[in-house]
């Protein structure tokens, strides 16, 4: 996994329950420095769990923690200093304003950057004297960026950092995870978006019901999927029989047909002929390549968003 590179950070059967819920159950990654690494999961596969305990909020029942080179039983301040954490719930006092809350942030550390060069990063020069209950969604989960960015972080915890978020500021977020990327910082990402996890990862790790069920790089992980191309059609009213004839392997989710084949020209070939002697009209046809969703849904039987 770490292709000879440094790893920033590594865990080993770490392990966390809440009563009689087994939160983390087993879970093992490494992520190499200058990397975006995401767990991708659905509600309660146990992201934030996982990233409490990297981020010293929690401790774990058990498990092997290495952050930058030292293994660690858990982790403490020292750790603390060289990481920069966005908690899912953040929430700044109402009636500072942006640039307040960023020196406040700044104080707490020894060294922090600017709070000029942290606005900057994050694109709120414009909203410096604003108040925080007057910043939209997007705005607000941009300072609370450059709060986490503060202290100059090597390794940086986003949990599900576009949740609620319009497509717009989902991608101002994006752009600035991009941006840290290209700096050398380590991130690691939880998030329930397939498309985030597509777009921004190195390596994905997908979570469910506390364990590891796969990871690797977005296209290894598609690569797993045997089929690498799927045609996509309304079919509503077809009996299964009347398949009869097309390559390739076919499903019906509800009214759409998915045909997957890896022989695109071959399976489109013969779909076109199948229509033209069935008289189905192919209505909304797409092909496309697997994506993550396809993936977990072949290890669970269920979608990500369900
Ligand atoms: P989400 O996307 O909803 O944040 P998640 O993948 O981050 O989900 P966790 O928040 O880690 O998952 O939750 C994992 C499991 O542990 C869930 O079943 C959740 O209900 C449970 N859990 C989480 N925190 C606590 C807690 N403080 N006390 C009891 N159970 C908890």
């Amino acid at each position: 996994m770490s292709n000879g590179q440094q790893l920033l950070l590594a865990v080993r059967d770490l392990r966390k329950s809440y009563g009689g819920v087994q939160a983390v159950d087993g879970v093992s990654f490494s992520v190499p420095a200058g990397t975006v690494f995401t767990l991708l999961g659905p509600n309660g596969a146990g992201k934030t769990t996982t990233l409490e305990i990297l981020e010293g909020i929690r401790d774990a029942d058990s498990g092997e923690i290495e952050m930058f080179g030292t293994r660690v039983r858990r982790v403490t301040a020292v750790s603390k200093g060289r990481m920069g954490v966005l908690l899912q719930e953040g929430g700044f006092e109402p009636y500072l304003k942006v640039r307040e809350v960023l020196h406040l942030f700044a104080s707490f550390f020894d060294r922090p950057r600017p709070v000029t060069e942290v606005l900057a990063e994050v694109s709120l020069e414009d909203k410096a004297g604003a108040l925080v209950r007057h910043l939209s969604g997007g705005q607000k989960q941009r300072l609370a960026l450059g709060a986490a960015l503060i202290n100059d972080p090597d390794l940086v915890f986003l949990d599900e950092p576009t949740t609620g978020l319009d497509p717009q500021a989902r991608r101002n977020i994006w752009a600035i995870i991009e941006r840290l990327k290209g700096e050398g910082k380590t991130i690691v990402l939880t998030t329930h978006y397939m498309e985030e996890a597509e777009a921004l990862s190195d390596e994905v790790c997908i979570m469910d019901h506390g364990r590891v069920i796969a990871d690797g790089t977005p296209r290894e992980l598609t690569a797993q999927l045997s089929q690498d191309t799927w045609i996509e059609f309304d079919a509503p009213d077809l009996a299964p029989g009347a398949w009869a004839g097309l390559a390739g392997e076919i499903q019906r989710d509800g009214a759409t047909a998915t045909l997957k084949t890896s022989d695109l020209v071959g399976a489109l070939d013969a779909l076109l002929r199948w229509s033209r002697e069935k008289q189905v009209p192919l209505r909304n046809m797409v092909v496309r390549q697997p994506n993550l969703e396809d993936v977990f849904l072949s290890l669970t039987g269920r979608r990500l968003r369900e």
